[in-house]
């Protein structure tokens, strides 16, 4: 049995459609994908009627944008009702703030000499339930500024970097709470992805499996192999069940090949039934597929 948890369509900075997805994951030999977009469940239906017609399980999820004591934190969110009106309202928010940020980075590319308009970044952008730097990126590729995403990242988009601009993301504390409410699991994403300091620290991860964090994912491309050795001990200590996986983008994130990384089966089933306990709790449920 393999098990992909975190995968990106055109709803969110992927670059296939929710069916394109979903055929990958069988070619790729998958059993089981979680279907995780940044901050929307605008794929789930499609990727659902898809995964029916294939024979493939689908776990419906998202990716949040989160802050905790001012650092980005991914949270993954499985099962949740994306109905849940507190839940509307904080992805609401943070798709609000990352598409009223396009200006800001047009702007400053601009003063580079960079001329790129709302309406170029919204023709890459398409299906997307919000417009992103990595579609700032494929604009700025269309135009012929940049070879790939990457380099966008890197000349002009990364922290840091002359067009970079922050923008909103929900208090992690609040989101896991709203999440739980909503009848599904929170799973830290890239727990410590690309960052030489590993933050959140067992201490902080310990208070936030005190509200309810459900997982780590462990096994992700931006862990080297000690990160995931002190993670995995963590999450033993913390009894947190342990993720991994591609953080697929299609085309658009390299060296994320679908099933790169995967998940036990007895930790996804950890995982199924505390979403199960979420929903009883709670009394709310991720609405049956269409
Ligand atoms: P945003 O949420 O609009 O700030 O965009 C951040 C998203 O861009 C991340 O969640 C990643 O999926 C994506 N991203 C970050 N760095 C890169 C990169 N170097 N190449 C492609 N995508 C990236
Ligand atoms: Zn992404
Ligand atoms: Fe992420
Ligand atoms: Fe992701």
């Amino acid at each position: 049995m393999r098990i992909d948890l975190h995968t990106h369509t055109r709803a969110s900075d992927g670059t296939q459609s929710p069916t394109e997805l979903v055929e990958a994951a069988v070619a790729a030999g998958l059993d089981v994908l979680g279907l995780t977009d940044h901050d929307t469940a605008e794929g789930w239906a499609e990727a659902e009627r898809a995964a029916d017609a294939a024979g493939l399980r689908l776990v419906r999820g998202m990716e949040i944008s989160t802050k905790l004591d001012g650092r980005g934190v991914h949270l993954l969110a499985y099962l949740p009702d994306p109905t849940y009106p507190p839940l509307v309202a904080l992805l609401d928010k943070v798709l609000d703030g990352r598409s009223s940020r396009v200006p800001a980075v047009l702007e400053r590319l601009h003063a580079l000499g960079i001329e790129l308009t709302a309406h170029d970044v919204h023709r890459v952008s398409g299906d997307a339930a919000a417009s992103g730097r990595p579609h700032i990126a494929d604009a700025l590729v269309a135009a012929g500024v940049v070879r790939d995403r990457d380099e966008a990242f890197r000349r002009f988009l990364n922290p840091g970097m002359p067009a970079y601009v922050d923008r909103y993301a929900a208090p992690l504390r609040d989101t896991i709470r709203a999440v739980a409410e909503a009848g599904g699991v929170s799973v830290i994403a890239h727990a410590w992805g690309r960052r030489t300091a590993r933050i959140p620290d067992e201490a902080a991860l310990a208070e936030l499996a005190d509200l309810g964090l459900a997982g780590l994912e462990v096994d992700h491309q931006d862990h080297d192999a000690s990160q995931r050795e002190a993670l995995r001990g963590i999450a033993r200590d913390l009894d947190l069940v342990v993720t991994g996986s591609s953080d697929h983008h299609g085309t658009g994130k390299v060296d994320h090949e679908l099933a790169c990384n995967t998940t036990a089966p007895q930790e996804l089933e950890r995982l199924l039934d505390l979403a199960a306990a979420a929903r009883r709790t709670s009394g709310r449920d991720a609405p049956e597929p269409l």
